[in-house]
């Protein structure tokens, strides 16, 4: 198995009490310890080696997601479909051990029957069933209170990558490769159950797309890269709908809605519904919080996957949490967006403690934009004080470990080697724009790898429903 990339969302996957280890070299290794009362995977140890034995495992594990859904005759006859036994009904698998199964995507143009039948992606489980089915695989069980009952001698462990969150998992294959996302918790596994499939240079369709609907906006920050107005125009209600369209084909699995000022687009709650509807999970970026006043707001919570509070220097954290505590909304949904370049060292040291004070986690750092007018503040006198954050941003970031902090392309492009020296894993680190995403200007119908590089953007046609997807196929992933 190989994973290419991982991007935790709001929550990030436990270890598994049951370990799933693949050999490189030979081994010898037999089942071992399997209790009879039963297919009883639970704190026990066994060692299940052989392929039956293996095979009876996945029918357990298949058992425990399908039977959420169906009464156990249904779930029987699917089993018996995919693997050609029948799981044991009285059977189980350790909660902490469940692995995920994503939900086949709804597509009109390539039905499979046996998706339509049980829900679950059939070309997945037929992956791992032959990834399972490999003899240098072993799985072992037993309880983690136990003195030498885990798993701890030569070979990969997997079973942490095979273990997803099961509501809301989603999946698209390319090549040899699974993109596995969690509608939920937002987190991202890229993996492949080959030992050497092909280099995933691209994806063949974004994962994500950051989209701009509104070019209005009454803050006026100096930094302000899209160089948002009072006068900016809002993007037309009929071309989000033809955009989502496109994007559904494309299977988008979100969509990060920015401004301008979003929340100010009068039609902000449909937009939000239509990406929904249209299986694509849609968060946005804000500035204010007079939207979280408003008698829609728990419908925009519920609808949204996420939001982020974007924090200039002249905003105030308290003002923002306060209205969450007072709506009674979820904070485990809200981000802080932190545009590097805004803030000096001592107020984001104290912006740190706030966010933690206030029951925050969760903070997105933004690399300085020098584009918009965001180019123009970057030449005045006096910013020196607020740029040079590469001098102080890993010293502080060390000493913070407890917060969930993220960085985006441009960031980890000028801060690398830093965030390398702080722990940061490689495949937490993207420095390329077109590569899994790109963005799209509903305003003025423009297309692009990301919205910081104007001069690359490219009209698109709103009602040609192949538009958006030819461009990405001609885009070049670019370095920021
Ligand atoms: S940076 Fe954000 S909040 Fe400030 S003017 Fe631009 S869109 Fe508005």
């Amino acid at each position: 198995m190989k994973i290419d990339n991982l991007r935790l969302g709001f929550a990030t996957n436990s270890s598994s009490k049951h370990s799933v280890i693949i050999f490189q070299d030979g081994h010898d290794h037999k089942d071992d310890l399997i209790e009879t009362r039963g297919e009883m995977y639970g704190w026990e140890k066994f060692v299940l080696a052989g392929k039956e034995s293996k095979k009876r495992y996945l029918a357990q594990q298949l058992n425990e997601t399908l039977k959420e859904n169906f009464n156990q005759n249904v779930v029987d006859a699917i089993i018996k479909d995919l693997l050609g036994i029948k799981p044991d009904a009285q059977g189980y698998i350790d909660h902490q051990s469940r692995w995920g199964f994503p939900t086949a995507w709804p597509d009109n143009t390539q039905l499979n029957p046996h998706n339509i039948i049980c829900g679950i992606d059939h070309e997945y489980v037929m992956d791992m069933k032959k990834y399972l089915y490999d003899s240098r695989l072993v799985i072992f069980g037993g309880n983690d209170n136990e003195e030498g009952s885990k798993y701890d001698g030569p070979g990969e462990r997997v079973s942490d990558w095979l273990k997803h969150e099961q509501d809301d998992l989603v999946a698209r294959k390319e090549g040899s490769w699974w993109i596995l996302f969690n509608q939920v918790s937002g987190a991202k596994t890229v993996l492949s159950f080959k030992d050497n499939p092909e280099k995933r240079i691209r994806a063949e369709t974004p994962e994500l797309v950051d989209i701009s609907i509104t070019d209005y906006c009454n803050k006026g920050c100096d930094y302000c890269y899209k160089s948002s107005t009072k006068q900016g125009e809002h993007a037309k209600l009929d071309d989000i709908y033809y955009i989502a369209e496109q994007l559904k084909d494309m299977k988008v699995f979100e969509v990060a809605i920015g401004g301008g000022e979003p929340t100010a687009h009068p039609d902000f709650l449909k937009i939000l519904k239509i990406f929904r509807n249209s299986g694509i999970v849609p968060s946005f970026s804000t500035g204010s919080i007079s939207w979280l006043r408003d008698s829609r707001c728990m419908e925009i919570i519920d609808t949204c996957g996420a939001f982020a509070y974007s924090m200039g220097r002249k905003d105030k954290l308290q003002q923002f949490t306060t209205a969450l505590v007072y709506h009674y909304i979820p904070l485990n949904k809200a981000y802080v967006h932190i545009p590097m370049g805004t803030i000096t060292n001592n107020s984001f040291k104290q912006l740190l403690l706030d966010v933690e004070r206030f029951g925050l986690s969760n903070i997105v750092l933004l690399g300085y934009k020098r584009v918009g007018r965001g180019a123009q503040l970057l030449n005045r006198v006096g910013y020196k004080e607020y740029y040079p954050y590469k001098d102080w941003l890993a010293k502080i970031l060390r000493k913070n470990s407890r917060l969930n902090i993220s960085f985006d392309t441009v960031l980890i492009s000028e801060m690398q080697k830093d965030l390398t020296k702080i722990g940061t894993p490689r495949m937490l680190m993207h420095t390329m724009e077109g590569e899994t995403s790109m963005y799209v200007d509903a305003v003025s119908l423009q297309v692009g790898p990301s919205s910081f590089q104007p001069d690359l953007l490219k009209p698109f046609q709103q009602h040609d429903r192949n538009s958006l997807r030819s461009i990405w196929d001609s885009m070049d992933r670019v370095s920021v």
